[in-house]
């Protein structure tokens, strides 16, 4: 029996989800701020000069981010795109039209080899989609200062820093460090902070511009969030006249993005952290006691106040792999979607930050209702391949029929 909170799910003949995996696009990101909804339908009924709205997002990114302005498009990788394109372009409205093909002599991204990852696509391609090359630096796991300065050179447009989990965590140089050494040859920076609950620190740390997504933990609608030193956000904000017109926003989602920056400022974060720990909690106790499977509280690799429960499953033990516990738990209805980075290491994460009331307990019971019979008949060959393929087979297998 189908309970209330997927009444919605009913209506529209989708599959219900309990999200246990983090904000994916691929479940829809989060579940929206308080007054997001209402602030996104309200916009829908109005007209309204687009200038004027982001004059009035830009005032609440100053005020939340500490930058001079800042300004909304489609998704954070458009404003790593945006970013990137507004040092190359400058307030250059003839140079702006001429992007992705005449860029001009400043062609060159730094980016260092470790930072190269996708988050469902590759963050090169979005640096790529504005004309500019990426100049890689380093190996994947060292990238030393002589590196990075040797770099630099006539034909770098700007610096990319990635602060993820998906880039490598060791080796790499520090933003303040990248900052100091890319200052000192004139050369901005962009942060990719898509997913980081700090708004305040990369530009504190003196990056020039920063990106957030606004539908991760902010609970805004799709969108993405261009923060910094006003000249280039002025000039990033001017790409919607060339290659931002494909990744441009509107209205209902600048007004409801707005309401999700007011509502971070308000929201109760401790209480939410108790609410989230006693979730882990739950989870902790119903796998207690499982022959191998073993329970791990991790903190977030990035510093996001966001602890995860790390689920080991010792195969031989359980007699089914993690990947396959993964798919077993996603087959259910309502589907538990888990954290699945780690399933060819032999664990998923279990994420707390996007339960609705009653769920913690839904997962708890099902974990346990897998894990304790778990069949050695449910295992299908490949499971953690499929696991490791599965979100471009899912494009790939969309529409087919
Ligand atoms: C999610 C994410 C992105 C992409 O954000 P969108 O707003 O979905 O485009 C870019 N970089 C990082 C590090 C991310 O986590």
């Amino acid at each position: 029996m189908l309970e209330d909170e997927f009444e919605w799910h009913r209506k529209q003949g989708v599959k219900p989800i309990i999200n246990v995996s983090g904000t994916m696009t691929g479940l829809g990101a989060s579940i929206a701020a308080p007054g997001v909804a209402k602030a996104t339908a309200e916009a829908m009924a109005n007209f309204v000069s687009i200038h004027q709205a982001q004059e009035k997002a830009s005032e609440v990114i100053a005020r939340l981010t500490g930058a001079e302005a800042g300004f909304l498009t489609a998704s954070a990788s458009a404003g790593i795109t945006l970013s990137i394109a507004a040092c190359i372009t400058g307030l250059d409205p003839a140079r702006v039209e001429e992007l992705p093909i005449n860029i001009g002599e400043k062609n060159e991204v730094i980016v260092q080899s470790g930072h190269l990852c996708g988050y469902g696509a590759p963050v090169a391609q979005a640096v790529a989609l504005s004309g500019a090359r990426v100049r890689s630096v380093g190996q994947s796991t060292l990238c030393m200062d002589h590196q990075i300065t040797g770099a630099i050179g006539r034909t770098t447009a700007a610096a990319l820093f990635v602060v993820s989990h998906h880039v490598v965590h060791y080796g790499q140089c520090p933003l303040k460090r990248f900052v100091t050494l890319c200052h000192k040859a004139e050369i901005p920076i962009i942060v990719d902070a898509a997913s980081e609950h700090d708004l305040r620190g990369f530009l504190k740390a003196e990056a020039d511009l920063v990106v957030y997504s606004g539908h991760k933990f902010l609970g805004g609608p799709t969108s993405g969030i261009v923060a910094g030193r006003r000249d280039l956000v002025r000039a990033a904000y001017l790409q919607n006249i060339g290659i931002g017109r494909g990744m441009k926003i509107g209205k209902e989602s600048i007004f409801g993005t707005i309401a999700a920056l007011e509502a971070w400022e308000t929201r109760d974060h401790a209480a939410i952290r108790t609410k989230e720990a006693k979730a882990l909690g739950s989870w902790t106790h119903a796998l207690s006691n499982i022959p191998g499977v073993t329970t791990t509280r991790v903190a977030d690799p990035t510093g996001n106040p966001i602890d995860r429960l790390q689920v080991d499953i010792n195969s031989e033990e359980v007699g089914i792999s993690a990947a396959t516990v993964a798919r077993l738990l996603g087959e259910r209805d309502p589907a538990i979607i888990v954290r699945t980075h780690g399933l060819d290491l032999g664990y998923f994460q279990l994420d707390p930050c996007n339960l609705l009331p009653g769920q913690a307990e839904r997962v708890a019971t099902a974990l346990r209702e897998v894990l304790s019979s778990a069949e050695t008949s449910a295992a299908k060959p490949g499971d953690t391949e499929i696991a490791r393929n599965g979100s471009t087979r899912a494009y790939l297998d969309w529409g087919k029929s």
